[in-house]
């Protein structure tokens, strides 16, 4: 029998990657941060100077990615051909890249397989957009976590600032609408909620308060 498997999506911002930490820790399963994934291949095609919408040769890239999460204490090291990229992938620049190189079909399909294989026992917490709608539909337990875009931005902010980046809000809050945009609208794998989803908007919930009604939640569905 699989491990079973809990799916948090939903829009940049709306606190996926602190619910996601926390829900793993609690309950001792691992975490898959797709994310990161799709940061890395942009990150991959920027230093072999791929073009971003040269969907041709991002496949091949994408299927020999060189990428480890190596897992220290409470912080997941991310690396790429040996480099620890765990910091270069925030930059806003690889965020753009990264939602420019997610629209195409056969660069998602080429990502699914390294992406299921996170799912071992006793169980797999799955960060994404569209972790209960393509890659596990069949998960048991499915989160859509949600927040106004001003309020994403609020907290991108401060997160970026207390990670020592240099951010500019209305410049950061443009930028959250425009790859919104494009993961919302995109034709394959669009950001939008499982039907069997419950959706949480996080606008005025504090962490713990969403953490709180996720957890009751799973009880139920597991
Ligand atoms: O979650 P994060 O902001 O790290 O994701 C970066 C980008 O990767 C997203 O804006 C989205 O375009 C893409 N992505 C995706 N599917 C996922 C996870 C991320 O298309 N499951």
């Amino acid at each position: 029998q699989m491990a079973p498997v809990m799916t948090i999506d939903g829009p940049s911002g709306a606190g996926k990657g602190t619910l996601c930490q926390l829900l793993a820790e609690k309950l001792g399963w691992h975490l898959l941060d797709s994310g990161a994934i799709y940061r890395v291949l942009a990150l991959a095609a920027l230093h072999h100077d791929v073009e971003l919408d040269a969907e041709a040769a991002l496949v091949p890239l994408a299927a020999n990615l060189d990428v480890q999460f190596q897992v220290e204490g409470e912080q997941v090291k991310v690396v790429l051909e040996g480099e620890d990229v765990s910091r270069t992938i925030r930059s806003q620049e690889v965020s753009d890249a990264a939602s420019k190189i997610a629209v195409f079909p056969r660069v998602r399909e080429a990502l699914l397989r390294r992406q299921r294989a996170f799912r071992q026992r006793p169980g797999l917490i799955a960060d994404g957009r569209d972790m209960g709608t393509v890659v596990f539909p069949e998960a048991e337990v499915k989160i859509f976590l949600d927040a106004s875009a001003e309020e994403r931005a609020q907290r991108r902010y401060k997160q970026l600032q207390d990670k020592g980046f240099d951010v500019n809000f209305e410049r950061l809050l443009t930028e959250i609408r425009e790859r919104d945009d494009r993961d919302r609208n995109r034709a394959v794998a669009p950001l939008k909620p499982a039907e069997d989803a419950l959706v949480v908007d996080s606008t005025s919930m504090t962490i713990d308060e969403v953490l709180v009604t996720v957890l009751a939640y799973a009880e139920q569905q597991l």
